[in-house]
């Protein structure tokens, strides 16, 4: 049998501090680190994964970090992307509200070949922590009206959800590639 080999680059976006640099660290390296260093710039991280018995897919994850405030990011960065994650804290409303702006800047930035948008999931990161400052119904209602794939709560810190997160990202990404 023929095997292939696939490469997504996958856009890890969303308001500083809401634990982006966290998860792909969770994600690729399988650790948590309470003591983060603030990136400045785009950090790049890989992840090889042995999909099937034929197919093996390379991630490869573009953290930003210092560009934040202004949830918009270039064209440049976003080229080529195959999907995103949009990240905000459960914890910090503010973080939600821009999550419309992430979104709308990476739609107006970038779309598959066929024209339509590309495949984003949204994670209501630190679902650990208590009390939540975004009601669970607000983001179901929003994800579906604001064409995301899905949404999921994540904690980074307790290992939840991040590598299915992700496997459903991939599946999405693998049926429009
Ligand atoms: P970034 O600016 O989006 O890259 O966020 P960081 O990954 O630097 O994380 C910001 C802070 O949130 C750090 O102190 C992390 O330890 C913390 N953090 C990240 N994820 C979680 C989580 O799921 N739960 C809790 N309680 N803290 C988290
Ligand atoms: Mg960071």
């Amino acid at each position: 049998m023929e095997s292939r080999d696939y490469l997504f680059k996958v856009l890890v976006i969303g308001n500083g501090h809401v634990g982006k640099t966290s998860m792909v660290n969770r994600y690729v390296n399988e650790k948590f680190n309470k003591n983060y260093k603030s990136t400045v710039g785009v950090d790049f991280a890989l992840k090889v994964l042995a999909w099937s018995d034929t197919e093996t897919i390379r991630l490869q994850l573009w953290d930003i970090a210092g560009q934040e405030r202004f949830a918009s990011m270039t064209r440049i960065y976003y080229k080529e992307a195959s999907g995103c994650i949009i990240m905000f804290d459960v914890t910090d409303s503010s973080s939600f509200r821009s999550v419309s702006n992430w979104k709308e800047d990476l739609d107006s930035k970038i779309k598959l070949a066929g024209g339509g948008p590309l495949p984003c999931i949204l994670l209501a990161n630190k679902c650990d922590l208590s009390p939540w400052d975004v009601p669970l119904s607000t983001i179901e209602q929003f994800s579906k009206a604001s064409g995301f794939i899905g949404w999921m709560e994540t904690s980074v810190k307790d290992n939840k959800n991040i590598n299915e997160s992700i496997k459903f990202l991939v599946e999405r990404m693998m049926e429009v590639s």
